[in-house]
């Protein structure tokens, strides 16, 4: 009845949900439900999920020659007045991101690749890219709310709900899809991409970098790849899916061509020429950084699994392979259609169940009618494995096998038997359980075993890097590897002998 007095109504809840901000590279008026308040809210926020899903390298002289490098390409960026943060963080996934607000991150991952002081700021400056032309608050615009029912999930119920099916397992084991930030860290445009080099490259060379380092990266980034595939045929893989950068930073020859142009023509903007690499100070601040996977994750040392801080070690049956993500690692077979997920048990969850291994399977994975039985697990460790049905969060009833256990040190563990298919779960059970009482407590040599591996800086001897690879531990293709660390990989060049490279101890 009222119908015309509605319509200001209607516009006025259209303005608060979306402002009008002027994009800082653009200079153009966008329409964003971010402005930039909200925008460094959102950033924040996200930026503690992120920490605590990774946890940052305990290094302060890295940290800090990181977030020099960084803060002084975000002074010469379109945006010098957001508070710019820089973090390197523990995980060995070659991998870089940022969140609107001006949060940037690489991974100790991608900084064992990277070669000099202009490579790692080729990677900030792409990074903060984003950051200044709002690809994430835009991003957001559009998937608003995606990242709050990822942090919704509780923990010990996401992973035997995301590992149901073997795709969720691989998602699971993915890291970044277990983030809230998520949402946030949305998957760029090609567009997106390509002005994210383009602005890189621009900052590199206002802080006198040469912006040729911005092809430098890209093309490390393909020879990634590269040796990902070359390892995974050497192996009888089936060759990976690319993750994280590699993923969402294909690179294309179009995207090299692009960026060998714009270097082109800032060079001939800048006669006087480019300052020092600093190659020489890049690598002192990773000399001793841990390699792979590291202590707070646990390390995969050919068919065994050994986590240190929880004194715990596994082994994988013949022919199948080990998935370690920040939280939980996964046991998967040749088929890659069943698997096992071994976990730690929340402290808070196993309070709540006075410690029982069956309070454990009924409050917090909704095991309602089942068969239970008591197992005696490696080293005399003390397990109750339940088959049957659980109610999940959403009262719907599924199938269950699961296993608690019981570890050394008194913490309790979930070893979910999971599977693509009924069938598939069938034909796994017999090396499912082999797997499973393989766990044990951690003793004798593989303490030592358990140790992470360290990127260590040695001259090149005149045998190049088939003399070095004799003395790695690099188990997968070592001379390949080490060449991919140091920027040669699959080229003919190598530098000087004599001169400073990185090996694996
Ligand atoms: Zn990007």
């Amino acid at each position: 009845m009222r119908w015309p007095s509605l319509m200001p109504m209607l516009a006025a809840l259209l303005l608060a949900a979306c402002a009008s901000v002027t994009n800082p590279v653009s200079g153009k008026r966008e329409l964003t439900v971010m402005d930039e308040r909200a925008e460094i809210a959102a950033g924040a926020k996200a930026h503690r999920e992120v920490l605590a899903e990774y946890g940052v390298v305990g290094d302060a002289a890295l940290q800090a020659y990181v977030d020099g490098v960084g803060q002084k390409l975000a002074a010469a960026s379109h945006r010098p007045n957001l508070k710019w943060t820089f973090t390197v963080l523990d995980s060995p996934e070659v991998n870089a991101f940022a969140l609107p607000g001006g949060y940037v991150y690489v991974t100790r991952g991608i900084m064992a690749y990277l070669d000099s002081e202009a490579d790692l700021a080729g990677v900030l400056g792409h990074e903060i890219g984003h950051v200044t032309a709002r690809h994430g608050a835009a991003g957001a615009t559009r998937q608003a709310g995606a990242g709050a029912a990822v942090v919704g999930a509780t923990l010990l119920g996401a992973i035997v709900e995301a590992t149901t099916g073997i795709p969720g397992l691989a998602q699971a084991a993915g890291g970044l899809a277990e983030v809230g930030a998520a949402g946030l860290i949305a998957s760029y445009s090609r567009e997106q991409e390509l002005q994210a080099d383009q602005l890189g490259a621009q900052y590199l060379a206002r802080v006198h970098f040469n912006p040729g380092n911005m092809v430098d990266v890209i093309q490390l980034l393909g020879d990634q790849e590269r040796f990902a595939a070359e390892a995974a045929r050497a192996a009888g893989r089936a060759p990976p899916a690319s993750g994280g950068w590699l993923a969402s930073h294909p690179s294309s020859d179009q995207r090299l061509q692009q960026i060998r142009t714009t270097a082109q023509q800032l060079l001939a903007q800048q006669p006087g020429g480019w300052a020092d690499d600093g190659r020489g100070r890049y690598l002192q601040s990773i000399d001793g950084m841990t390699f792979g996977d590291g202590r707070a994750q646990g390390v995969v040392r050919g068919r065994n699994f050994f986590h240190e801080p929880l004194g715990i070690a596994i082994t994988a049956p013949q022919g199948w392979r080990i998935v370690n993500a920040s939280d939980s690692v996964a046991l998967i077979n040749a088929k890659g259609d069943a698997g096992l997920v071994l976990r730690l048990v929340p402290p808070e969850v196993v309070r709540k169940a006075g410690g029982s291994h069956e309070a454990v399977l009924r409050q917090a994975l909704g095991a309602t009618d089942g068969r239970i039985e008591r197992l005696t697990l490696g080293g005399g460790l003390q397990a109750t494995h339940f088959v049957g049905r659980r109610r999940d969060a959403r009262g719907n009833i599924r199938p269950l096998d699961a296993t608690i256990a019981s570890g050394p040190r008194g913490e309790l563990f979930l070893l979910g038997r999971v599977a693509g298919s009924a069938a598939a779960l069938e034909r796994a059970q017999p090396l499912l359980r082999e797997a499973e009482l393989s766990f044990r407590p951690l003793a004798g040599a593989e303490i030592a075993a358990a140790r992470p591996w360290r990127i260590d800086l040695v001259p090149l001897p005149a045998g190049g890097f088939a003399q070095l690879a004799r003395n790695t531990p690099l188990i997968e293709l070592p001379e390949q590897q080490l060449r991919l660390l140091n920027g040669v990989y699959g080229r003919q060049a190598a530098p000087p002998v004599g001169s400073e490279v990185k090996v694996v101890r």
